[in-house]
């Protein structure tokens, strides 16, 4: 069901700064009725299916999408300005998720199955029949990402996780890429048609964040939200959901500057090298990853020198990329207009040689200046990054416990430093969702163990993951049945197993 009939939403070709031909009717409020209506309809047929069932659904999506081939494609290039070869990874990305999520849902673990059998001896008082699982929510809003065209859009991550969990999804399209939007959310009906689902199972809108985002998160109907944006963006919706008469369960991602930690003996045993890494980090896909390394710390001395150094020279080589959307190029240049005034500069990439190309920039800051001023700390969505100059290790731990919640923070060091790296752990892991050493932070590995997630304003929720096979668990509630007959049990929960799911039985974990 693709609906629409209002103002226009049209792409523009950010590497030419021309509109893409076709403009895709707004929705309205009556639009967001229609979805919520189908959606609801839908939601205990669809909740219902078969672990099979919907683990092929989930399949049949990413054949379809790569059916798409380079129609896809070019389409994506077009609308974002991404090079062909990650959005060909990321069409493999994306279709990877879905089959991870269809294992997933096959191996059933996310039902959660606890047993507490009855125990009518017991004294002073006998124990009923007690048998919990975990069903969908209900209908999900989703917000597509700018910066994910495939991999956090239509059949992104959250839609995946959703579908899974047994939960309808509306997307609302980011109104830079509708193209790619459309051509996915076909791709995705004609699955919910081929598997014989009922329509309401996914619906695609087109329209303005303001009239159909709002009036979708606030749609009685809408049980929770998965979002991926900025920071207003994402405050708005879950001031919104909260604000509802049933407050709802937002899942937004919205900004984090993933400090990078060069301790003494890792920075003074190699600072060019980290420097290379750090540039190609900063660097990548514009620097317009969530996880993008915009703040180093490090204390003060040569071996940091040598870093920035180093990073200093290797940045006039880097070329100016082309940026997601004018909008996004226009925030980039604010933001590093910001870090200009506030910060000194240690170098800049080439200068631009197209519309909407952001030049990389390096700043560098003393740790006092960094306290003291919170425009320092502020996302610079684009490959900009901020070298905090510490005095001495209290200071860093001092800059660590000054900032917001983070996605990531990365450790690089040497055995000489796990001491220093110790002490400052109980502080990074009240800050992060991901902690890593010796690697950079961009490229989020889609797997079982990932926390794409973090405390505000990283995310809304810090309770959860938005990408990997457990974010399913945020489109889930527990449901407990007490003394049922067995026929009247779901099968997950009945006393002969027959999905034989490792359940949690009278206090044992099942073979
Ligand atoms: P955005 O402006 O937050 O938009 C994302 C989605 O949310 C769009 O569909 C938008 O609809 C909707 N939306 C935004 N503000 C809203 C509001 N107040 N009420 C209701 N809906 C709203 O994000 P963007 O366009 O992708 O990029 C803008 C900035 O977001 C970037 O410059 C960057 O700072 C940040 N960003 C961060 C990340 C990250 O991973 N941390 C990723 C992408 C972007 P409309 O288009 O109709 O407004």
């Amino acid at each position: 069901a693709i609906l629409g009939h209002r103002e226009a939403i049209q792409a523009i070709n950010p590497a030419t700064d021309l509109p893409l031909a076709p403009a895709y009717p707004g929705g309205d409020g009556e639009h967001v009725d229609q979805a919520c209506a189908l959606a609801w309809a839908a939601f205990d047929t669809y909740r219902d299916t078969s672990l099979a069932v919907r683990a092929t659904f989930l399949e049949a999506i990413a054949d379809n999408i790569e059916a798409l081939g380079d129609e896809l494609i070019e389409r994506a290039v077009a609308e974002t300005g991404l090079p062909r070869a990650r959005i060909l990874g990321e069409r493999g990305r994306t279709c990877g998720q879905l089959r991870t999520f269809a294992r997933t849902v096959r191996a059933g673990e996310w039902l959660d199955v606890r047993v507490d059998t009855a125990q009518p001896a017991r004294q002073p008082l006998p124990r009923a029949d007690l048998r919990q699982r975990h069903i969908a929510l209900g209908p999900v809003a989703v917000f597509g990402a700018s910066n994910f065209p495939l991999a956090f859009s239509v059949a992104g991550g959250d839609t995946a996780s959703a579908l899974a969990a047994g939960c309808p999804v509306i997307v609302k399209a980011h109104g830079a890429h509708p193209g790619t939007s459309e051509l996915v959310g076909r791709a995705l009906a004609k699955a919910v048609k081929d598997c014989g689902l009922p329509d309401g199972v996914f619906s695609l809108l087109y329209g303005s964040g303001r009239e159909v985002g709002i009036a979708l998160v606030t749609d009685p109907r809408i049980k929770a939200v998965g979002f991926t944006g900025s920071r207003s963006g994402g405050i708005a919706l879950t001031q919104a959901a909260q604000a509802r008469p049933e407050p709802i369960p937002v899942y937004a991602e919205m900004s984090s500057i993933n400090p990078v930690y060069l301790f003494p003996a890792a920075l003074h045993a190699r600072a060019e090298a980290l420097a290379q890494g750090f540039v190609t980090s900063l660097t990548q896909g514009a620097g317009q990853f969530c996880t993008n390394p915009g703040l180093v710390i490090a204390v003060a001395g040569p071996a940091l020198e040598r870093f920035v150094a180093t990073a200093s020279e290797l940045l006039p080589a880097c070329a100016a990329q082309t940026m997601l959307t004018p909008g996004i190029f226009q925030a980039y240049e604010a933001g590093v207009g910001s870090l200009t005034e506030h910060a000194q500069i240690a170098a800049k990439g080439m200068a631009a040689q197209g519309p909407n190309q952001g030049q990389a920039q390096l700043f560098v800051a003393q740790a006092s200046a960094f306290l003291s001023n919170e425009h320092l700390q502020a996302e610079v969505f684009g490959a900009a990054s901020l070298v905090v100059v510490c005095a001495d290790d209290e200071q860093v731990r001092q800059v660590s416990e000054h900032l917001e919640g983070q996605l990531t923070a990365t450790l690089h060091l040497d055995d000489a430093d796990l001491a220093r790296a110790q002490a400052l752990l109980p502080v990074l892991e009240r800050k992060a969702g991901r902690l890593l050493v010796n690697g950079w932070p961009t490229g989020v590995e889609v797997c079982d163990a990932m926390v794409h997630g973090g405390p505000f304003p990283a995310t809304s929720d810090s309770r959860s993951t938005s990408v990997g096979t457990a974010a399913i668990l945020r489109f889930l509630r527990p449901v407990c049945y007490q003394d049922f007959p067995d026929s009247l049990l779901p099968a997950a929960l009945q006393h002969a197993n027959p999905l034989r799911l490792r359940r949690l039985f009278d206090g044992q974990r099942e073979a």
